[in-house]
């Protein structure tokens, strides 16, 4: 970008939705567009307005502020639209890293598009992100899941997903479920599995403990877990004998197991493996496109 395509880029207009990102720790991490974004805007909707009219204060700032969060985001939401559709510019900011990641924003963002509304980012920190650069795991393909639910039905379909998915898998977790958490990924990729606990990145006591799940269990047999933590884990081995089928239709992956040698029930077993869905449910789709 020339300078002057940079310095209106710099420009805060109206009528414009900014997600300004925050530090997730160290303050030196607000970049410097934040702190002109944040001056300049209408009005900050926070996801708490009294965290980030903190941070404001720190910053020397003060700008009008509304509240946004998971509870009120429909009626806040209605109102910073129609402010927005007025020509004020908004700021929206979570209580840290980057707005809409598993924090409010994706609604009002999704919102705002489709009122023709323009929506623009001010990067910054983003736990997933930072804990994934340093975790050691492989950062070419991976995939964020978030918090995992809390109900035991839904949260043991995911872990079973998780088992068999061949990117770095980043998960989010509090201190006070990081055992739990730990030990029915072991549960379901087995103890071997590596993984990293990215715990209080960017603060002083930043951490990053990388070994097999069975190692950072043990870590915390006797210690409990405190402050924020990412686990990034490693995505699995292909089972032996198993096909690199990513990317292949049910027809194609059960064809391939068949010119492999297998016959067909055996080939609809494996695919079924492979995908984690009942062997009636390939056979289904199979016998359908025959
Ligand atoms: N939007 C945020 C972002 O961009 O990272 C995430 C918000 S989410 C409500 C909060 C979770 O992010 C925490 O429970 C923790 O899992 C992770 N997190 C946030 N700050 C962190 C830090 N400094 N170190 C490790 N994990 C962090």
């Amino acid at each position: 970008m020339n300078e002057k395509d940079e310095n209106e880029k710099n420009q805060v207009i109206g009528g414009t939705l900014y997600l300004v990102s925050t530090p997730i720790g160290n303050m030196a991490d607000i970049s410097s567009r934040a702190v002109k974004v944040l001056s300049e805007v209408d009005f900050v909707a926070a996801e708490d307005t009294r965290h980030t009219g903190l941070l404001l204060s720190r910053l020397g700032i003060s700008r009008p502020m509304m509240s946004y969060y998971e509870e009120n985001k429909r009626s806040a939401g209605d109102k910073i639209i129609s402010r927005l559709l007025s020509g004020e510019s908004c700021a929206l900011c979570t209580d840290a890293g980057t707005p809409a990641i598993s924090d409010p924003g994706a609604d009002i963002v999704r919102d705002a598009v489709k009122a023709g509304i323009n929506v623009t980012a001010v990067p910054g920190a983003c736990a997933a992100v930072t804990a994934l650069s340093i975790s050691g795991a492989d950062t070419k393909s991976f995939v964020f899941y978030g918090f995992l639910p809390t109900e035991n039905t839904p949260r043991g379909k995911i872990t079973d997903e998780i088992s068999r998915e061949r990117r770095t898998v980043i998960l989010y977790e509090a201190p006070h479920r990081l055992k739990r958490t730990l030990g029915e990924l072991k549960a379901s990729c087995g103890g071997e599995r590596g993984a990293a606990l990215c715990r209080e990145l960017t603060k002083l006591n930043e951490e990053v403990i990388r070994g097999t799940l069975d190692e950072l269990i043990q870590k915390y047999e006797d210690i409990e877990p405190r402050g924020e933590y990412v686990i990034v884990l490693h995505g699995a081995a292909p089972r032996d004998g198993a096909l690199e089928w990513e990317g292949l239709s049910v027809k194609e992956h059960v064809e391939a197991y068949i010119s492999s040698g297998m016959n067909q029930m055996d080939a609809i077993k494996a695919a079924a493996r492979d995908r984690g869905v009942p062997k009636g449910e390939i056979y289904k789709k199979y016998a359908v496109r025959q």
